[in-house]
């Protein structure tokens, strides 16, 4: 992840057979000017969130967020110290991760964001770190098997593992792709490296990140003690139905 060059090439698929979307922009057009500049404080602001609830070190970590209608994201530039992201500094790529918009380099995660943003449509924010306890089931390879209420709510069921796979090229990207799209977890544990996590905008992406990493360190604190007790599949779905059909519809609480 980001501990790479900073300067290192975001990726290097803008000429793959992908022909579904353009990555013809240039620039930002003017009609998504506005939200191009509210996302890149969102976004901005977002990667506060990363380091309040310490899943990152260094400059490892990145949250990119769709620009709705368009075939853009904003993501964080790659090798900029977390106390020096601001809204100017975020990068505008489009769903190839070629450089619309921005002085730096993009995270050097942006093909697989990107990978991400052109294979699941309804996906409006995707967040990446190696936080310590859900990293820890990727170098175990071991999905979180769903043994909590909070986790039928959020996760609908275990939290998957993912493949192993090479930055470089599309592998990571088509690895959560792969593993979330009919999954109704918004994470993937990307086997040997950390969680991706997605969700209908970044805000939610990062409250994701931030609940795999809670109940990844509580499961493992349960698998410490005794054996931790699955839920039954009747209960996860009645669980996750309830939250997300009833109760994501209120004020959004957390609890
Ligand atoms: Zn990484």
């Amino acid at each position: 992840m980001s501990l790479t060059p900073p300067n290192a090439p975001a990726t290097e698929t803008t000429e793959t057979t992908e022909t579904t979307v353009l990555h013809a922009a240039r620039t930002v057009p003017t009609e998504a000017r506005e939200a191009v500049d509210a996302l890149r404080r969102i976004v901005a602001d977002l990667h506060r969130e990363l380091t309040r609830y310490s899943l990152v070190v260094c400059t490892a970590g990145n949250v990119s967020a769709r620009v709705p209608g368009h075939d853009l994201m904003v993501i964080k530039p790659s090798g900029v110290a977390y106390e020096e992201l601001t809204p100017a500094n975020m990068v505008v790529t489009d769903l190839f991760g070629s450089v619309v918009e921005g002085d730096y380099a993009p995270s050097s995660d942006t093909a697989a964001h990107a990978y991400v943003y052109r294979h699941m449509p309804a996906v409006g924010g995707v967040v990446h770190t190696h936080s310590t306890y859900a990293t820890t089931w990727s170098a175990l390879a071991e999905p979180i098997p769903c043994v909590l209420t909070m986790m039928a709510d959020e996760f609908g069921g275990d939290v998957p593992i993912g493949p192993f796979a090479l930055i470089g090229d599309d592998s990571i990207g088509r690895g959560i792709v792969d593993t979330l799209t009919g999954s109704r977890s918004p994470a993937v544990l990307m086997a040997s490296h950390g969680p991706f996590t997605i969700g209908k905008d970044a805000a939610a992406a990062v409250k994701a990140a931030v609940m795999v990493e809670d109940v990844a360190r509580t499961v493992h604190l349960a698998g410490q003690a005794g054996t931790p007790k699955r839920l039954e599949p009747q209960d996860i779905d009645k669980l996750y139905a309830r939250y997300q059909n009833v109760y994501g519809q209120t004020q959004g609480a957390t609890s």
